[in-house]
């Protein structure tokens, strides 16, 4: 048995798919944006298939949805599936704080301080970009620092399911995290008091569910018979 080798084309294929995981998450290709291959293979300077591949890939992912005859368009995820991302980022998460002990965080110390003084710099400005990138790189770095890469990778696909989210539910123009929350979570997690960053981290994802209008359109309350008496 020898050792899995990652080929030429798998490590292109990577790259297109985190090129336009990271547009999409970014929010500079929205909800339901066509994404015409031609265009993609121009602008990545990319091979055709390959491409090809890295949809079916991201439509694996739920990020990109094909469909036949009109082919491959940016997700637009529906009502109830932003809640059970919701749901399924409350499990992640909690279980990716509660990995993180104080060793962890000295561990990574330099890089968390690091990533709280752009966040810091990016809420201070009006460039929403760099904004909706800093809120939720906090949330991927907890991720990659609690050194479990199942955790991480699930939480990747949930981060960038929650920007197309975010793009097509968000109720008012607030960025989509607090960042005091974030900064609760680090001291707690610094104190060694997972409970409490649990706590915090639950709270503020039900806070920024809460700030989505994710009820399905209802239906008409009409009365037939009423609607065809009197014609
Ligand atoms: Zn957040």
């Amino acid at each position: 048995m020898g050792v899995k080798t990652v080929t030429a084309k798998q490590i292109e294929v990577q790259r297109i798919v985190d090129a336009l995981s990271k547009a999409i998450a970014q929010h500079r290709l929205p909800p339901g944006m066509r994404l015409i291959e031609a265009q993609i293979v121009d602008a990545l300077q990319a091979n055709r298939n390959h491409v090809q591949v890295a949809l079916q890939r991201l439509a694996m992912q739920k990020i990109v949805s094909i469909e036949p005859n009109r082919g491959a368009m940016v997700a637009q995820p529906s009502a109830r599936e932003a809640r059970e991302i919701f749901t399924a980022r409350r499990a992640i998460e909690r279980a990716i704080v509660e990995s993180i002990t104080p060793q962890t965080m000295r561990k990574h110390r330099q890089r968390i301080a690091q990533h709280m003084e752009s966040e810091r710099k990016a809420t201070g400005s009006t460039d929403r970009r760099a904004i909706v990138r800093e809120l939720s790189d906090f949330h991927l770095m907890l991720g990659e620092i609690c050194g479990n890469s199942v955790l991480a990778d699930l939480l990747a696909n949930l981060m960038v399911r929650s920007s197309l989210i975010v793009a097509l539910y968000q109720r008012n123009d607030h960025p989509p995290c607090a960042s005091d929350e974030h900064q609760d979570i680090v001291t707690a997690l610094e104190e060694g008091d997972q409970g409490r960053a649990v706590a915090v981290m639950i709270e503020h994802l039900d806070e920024l569910e809460g700030q989505l209008a994710l009820e399905e359109p209802a239906p008409p309350e009409v009365n037939l018979k009423q609607a065809l008496a009197d014609l």
